[in-house]
C-alpha cells in the first residue's frame, strides 16, 4: 500500500463562483485561481500524485498555461487517477479537512462527499470530508484544504501469489500422504495381516 498527502489554499474573491469538491456553492465570494480554484480537488489531486511519486498538480498543469484558465478541476483529478492506475494502484480510502471561515460546510458536507466519491469512483463511505473554521489563524479570507489518501495495489503482490501457491502445493502433498495412509489401512481391512504403520514405507 502507499499513502499520499496534499495541501492547497486559495484566497476568496468577491463575485467569483465558488467551487468546492466539484460542487457549485452559493456564496458572495469564490476562490481566486487560474483554474476554477477548487481548493479541495487540488489538495486531493496532489495527494494522489504524491502517493505514486508522480510530482504535483503544477507539474501536469502549469498555472501559466492558458489551457487551464478557468478549467474545471475535475480534469486534474482525472489525470491523477490515470497516474495511480498506470502505477498499478487504486484508492482504498481518502480523508480531507477544509479550513475556512465561511460558508458553513456542515450543511453541505454530505453533498460534497457524494460528489467527490462520484468523481473518484468510490463509495461515499470511503471519503471523509471534515470542516474547521480557522480559529486564531487570522486567515478568514482564505480557504485551505488538506487531503490524505491510501492506495491499494490493483493486483496481489507477487510474493503473496507465491505464498498462496506454496500453501496449495503443501495441501496437495498432505492429500497424497493421506491417501497412502488410507491404502495401508485398506489392505488391513481386507483381512490380511495388519502391517504396522511405518513412515519409512511412505517415502
Ligand atoms: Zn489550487
Amino acid at each position: 500500500m502507499r499513502i499520499g498527502y496534499g495541501f492547497d489554499s486559495h484566497a476568496f474573491k468577491r463575485g467569483v463562483p465558488l467551487r468546492i469538491g466539484g460542487l457549485s456553492i452559493e456564496h458572495h465570494s469564490g476562490l481566486a485561481g487560474h483554474s476554477d480554484g477548487d481548493v479541495l480537488l487540488h489538495a486531493i489531486t496532489d495527494a494522489l500524485l504524491g502517493a505514486v511519486s508522480a510530482g504535483d498538480i503544477g507539474t501536469f498543469f502549469p498555472p501559466n498555461d492558458p489551457r487551464w484558465k478557468n478549467a474545471d478541476s475535475s480534469i486534474f483529478l482525472k489525470t491523477a487517477l490515470e497516474e495511480i492506475a498506470t502505477a498499478g494502484y487504486r484508492i482504498g480510502n481518502i480523508d480531507t479537512v477544509l479550513v475556512l471561515a465561511a460558508p458553513k460546510i456542515v450543511p453541505i458536507a454530505g453533498d460534497i462527499r457524494a460528489r467527490v466519491a462520484e468523481l473518484l469512483g468510490l463509495k461515499p463511505g470511503d471519503v471523509g470530508i471534515k470542516a474547521k473554521t480557522p480559529e486564531g489563524l487570522n486567515q478568514d479570507n482564505v480557504a485551505v484544504a488538506y487531503a490524505t489518501v491510501l492506495l491499494e495495489p490493483l493486483k496481489e503482490p507477487e510474493s503473496t501469489v507465491k505464498a498462496v501457491a506454496a500453501a496449495d502445493l503443501e495441501s496437495e502433498m498432505d492429500e497424497v500422504v493421506k491417501s497412502l495412509v488410507n491404502n495401508v489401512h485398506d489392505t488391513s481391512a481386507l483381512g490380511k495381516k495388519s502391517t504396522p504403520f511405518d513412515t519409512d514405507d511412505l517415502t
